[in-house]
């Protein structure tokens, strides 16, 4: 198995973000959010129910914490995405899609969940989560389980450790999961031996971790596949935002809509009582809080959650209404009619909307004259925006001379 080389140092700040959030975790440790620590996983039972906490980590690779972050407890559910991730990483988008649907089945973690031609509908509930076990490479289950403790850690930035005793309890009981593996290996959509994927899968679901553990594996995620705390590359940039978009639709079982409703975060619950949240380019987040709700997931994680989203502003579709203008300045010579619009910043496909519409109005308002896009300031600029702006400067057929100065970064274009 590939181990970190060298133990990662994190650095807790002591600071206005922690303090925010520790407002929040009191102020939801104050209300009313009634739930039963799970028991099915006998195990599972002896959680500390006052036990709350909750860490977030930005792409910075900077950490907060509040509460019981540094608590211990299983990953259950939440290794779902990340399993997810790893097959995605070996096979390909397309194999492991053909194995696995990404919808949102409106079921509970454990329901029977098939479309018509045997597939499991959503890889973050069981059925379609341990296809995605069998899909990790391994001449066994157990080499299976090395490269899914190997993977995990690497989003984690340290070894994870298995709780053994968690894992043999559900091992023991884990009747339902035994049958619904079963199920999928009579569709064929589990295409080796039942064992061989349920027991790596009872191993994933029993690795060890701490809501900060949890906000590292998040915010790689939101990152774009690097742990911004290792700086290593752990997956694609393009299987980070197909999981990222998977947990949108499916990570909260059958209250994924409501979910992306009142806190509109990617997440995924697991019945240990923990919750990773993920805001794309921003934070990792990860909550700890044992009481689940009729759902499934931590109560008071679910509150703590929505109260962070409204307060920090972290909605997905809470994008401002009014973007930062791109262009800095805007002159025109009333002699020679010449205009320099002066951009700065990020330019993407809003802001080059206006730039075109200005230096059109500007340059067709005097004929024969120039337009000026200077770019000396601009940061970083869209491959839709580099394409427009080489657009009105190359085609006549627009009726205004536009010239750019400092062009270089329309070559960098990244995306
Ligand atoms: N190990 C658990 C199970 O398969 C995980 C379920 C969960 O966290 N929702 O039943």
């Amino acid at each position: 198995m590939s181990r970190i080389a060298e133990p990662v140092s994190v650095e807790f700040t002591d600071n206005p973000v922690d303090a925010a959030m520790a407002r929040v975790l009191d102020d939801v440790r104050r209300g009313d959010h009634p739930g039963t620590v799970a028991d099915y996983i006998p195990q599972l039972a002896t959680a500390d129910p006052e036990a709350f906490g909750i860490a977030a980590v930005s792409v910075h690779g900077h950490s907060y914490g509040a509460g019981d972050y540094r608590t211990p407890f299983t990953i259950q559910s939440m290794s779902k995405p990340f399993v997810y991730a790893l097959a995605l990483q070996e096979l390909g988008v397309d194999a492991v899609c053909e194995r696995i649907g990404v919808e949102p089945s409106g079921e509970a973690f454990n329901g029977i969940s098939f479309d018509p031609s045997g597939r499991p509908e959503n890889p973050l509930i069981n059925a379609g989560a341990i296809v995605a076990t069998s899909l990790i490479g391994g001449v066994d289950g157990a080499e299976r389980f090395a490269a899914i403790r190997a993977g995990l850690s690497r989003f984690a930035g340290r070894d994870l450790e298995l709780d053994e005793a968690v894992y043999a309890s559900e091992a023991a009981t884990g009747h339902r999961n035994l049958a619904l593996a079963a199920l999928a290996r009579s569709t064929e959509a589990l295409r080796i031996p039942v064992d061989e994927a349920l027991d790596p899968y009872f191993r994933q679901c029993a690795l060890l971790v701490d809501a900060h553990d949890v906000a590292v594996m998040g915010v790689t995620l939101a990152a774009g596949g690097i742990n911004p705390i290792t700086g290593e590359r752990v997956i694609s940039a393009e299987v980070a935002r197909h999981v990222l978009s998977v947990m949108t639709g499916c990570g909260m079982y059958d209250r994924s809509g409501a979910w992306m409703v009142s806190v509109g975060i990617p997440a995924k619950s697991g019945v240990g009582g923990g919750i990773v949240a993920a805001t794309p380019g921003e934070y990792g987040i990860g909550v700890f809080s044992p009481p689940l709700d009729e759902a499934g997931n931590s109560s008071r994680g679910v509150a703590v959650l929505q109260r962070m989203s409204s307060e920090f502003g972290l909605h997905l579709l809470n994008r401002p209404i009014n973007p930062v203008s791109s262009v800095a300045s805007a002159e025109t010579d009333p002699s020679t009619g010449r205009t320099v619009l002066r951009l700065r910043g990020e330019v993407d496909f809003v802001a080059v909307e206006e730039v075109v519409h200005e230096a059109l109005r500007r340059g067709r308002a005097c004929s024969g004259s120039t337009v000026v896009l200077d770019l000396t300031d601009v940061t970083r600029i869209s491959t839709v925006a580099a394409y427009l702006l080489t657009q009105l400067a190359s085609d006549v057929g627009y009726g205004v001379r536009v010239v750019m100065q400092d062009p270089s970064s329309l070559c960098a274009a990244p995306s």
